[in-house]
């Protein structure tokens, strides 16, 4: 059985024996104020730098899912407001997270096939403390390339941050860090592990706004975990298993340069392949905001039922539409932990049932 569903989504297969190792080694009972934690903590830490090729000045933090980062970016980094720019479910669910924490956060919303203008975006303010995207939105299958991530950050009001959702890119196609204050991700997309861990990257720029905010009154501030990072520690008992699987998956995968290549060459082949032979089409039409690590395609519904069914019965288990496109939509992640022969089985049932 091959799962393509974006989230949770196949994990990679050495999973099993780093369970076991675990167990063995005596992680699961390891204090996390104790030295062989600590040292776990370091060595992720720098593996993560050097694999996902992430500047040495950015600060890491481990928190628990992405929408644990919404709520500490809005409670630590968003004194008065944040501006929102989304196409899709993830990214408006961002939107209302930070809204209910602060009233005046704006929001504005694109089209699937449109590529957002940076000089162009009504309700940004010099009041903004952070501009936040989803450079790949998971529900509607499309992504923001490098150059648009660039005209935004180049833009910005005076004292904002860009804070960029890459959930269900980061560790599947390579991230210009550089070119953003505050990136995050949770493990269970393109990291192919299990849920409960997240990443949360930070620039330079960023860790000095919050030293200026000392926001300290939640369980989950940002200062406060600051604090304990700089001794590769976490203000309360973390996941340590998901640290260690992360540590290990992240030491026996290639670097980022090679998972990228990898993906994106994947994508275009199933591009290619549905813009051309299924009665199935291609959610996202403009190539230049389709994503590469998660496919959409779109049909009527009693087509979509039945893909579903009989991909099921061939071992295949592909994603629903997100929401409002559940009815009409299919999601396949093209997530590095997803073998090659699994998209070769894939095409192979599309040609068969489907062409
Ligand atoms: C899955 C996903 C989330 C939510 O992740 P959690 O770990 O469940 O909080 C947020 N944003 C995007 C783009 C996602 O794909």
């Amino acid at each position: 059985m091959y799962t393509f569903n974006p989230g949770p989504s196949q994990v990679y297969p050495q999973v099993r024996q780093y369970l076991q190792d675990a167990f063995d080694e005596g992680w699961l009972s390891t204090p996390h104020r104790g030295e062989k934690f600590v040292q776990l903590m370091r060595q992720t830490v720098q593996e993560l730098k050097t694999k996902l090729n992430i500047p040495q000045d950015y600060t890491i933090f481990f928190l628990s899912s992405a929408t644990e980062c919404w709520e500490v970016l809005a409670q630590s980094l968003t004194p008065t407001k944040s501006f929102h720019l989304y196409n899709g479910a993830f990214g408006q669910k961002w939107y209302q997270a930070a809204k209910a924490l602060r009233p005046a956060t704006v929001g504005l919303t694109f089209g699937i096939d449109e590529v957002p203008d940076a000089d162009n975006l009504p309700g940004l303010d010099e009041q903004t403390d952070l501009v936040c995207i989803t450079q790949n939105e998971t529900a509607t299958t499309t992504q923001l390339r490098d150059g648009t991530i660039l005209n935004l950050y180049n833009r910005l009001p005076s004292k904002a941050l860009l804070a960029v959702d890459a959930t269900s890119s980061m560790a599947g196609v390579q991230i210009k860090f550089i070119k953003g204050d505050i990136w995050y991700s949770s493990v269970q997309k393109c990291f192919g592990l299990p849920a409960g861990l997240a990443v949360m990257v930070l620039s330079p720029r960023a860790i000095e706004r919050m030293r200026q905010l000392k926001e300290r009154s939640h369980y989950n501030s940002l200062t406060e975990q600051y604090d304990k990072m700089l001794n590769f520690q976490t203000t309360h008992t973390p996941n340590v298993l998901g640290i260690y699987l992360l540590n290990r998956s992240i030491h026996d995968n290639p670097p980022i340069k090679v998972t990228h290549q990898h993906v994106v060459e994947r994508a275009t082949k199933l591009y290619d392949y549905f813009d051309q032979a299924t009665q199935l089409r291609p959610l996202v039409t403009n190539p230049e905001t389709r994503s590469s690590t998660v496919v959409g395609l779109t049909a009527a519904p009693a087509l979509i039922e039945e893909v579903k069914r009989r991909a099921l019965e061939n071992g295949l288990f592909i994603g629903s539409g997100y929401g409002e496109r559940k009815a009409t939509g299919l999601r396949i992640a093209n997530f590095p932990a997803i073998p090659d022969a699994a998209f070769e089985q894939l095409v192979q049932f599309f040609a068969k049932e489907f062409s």
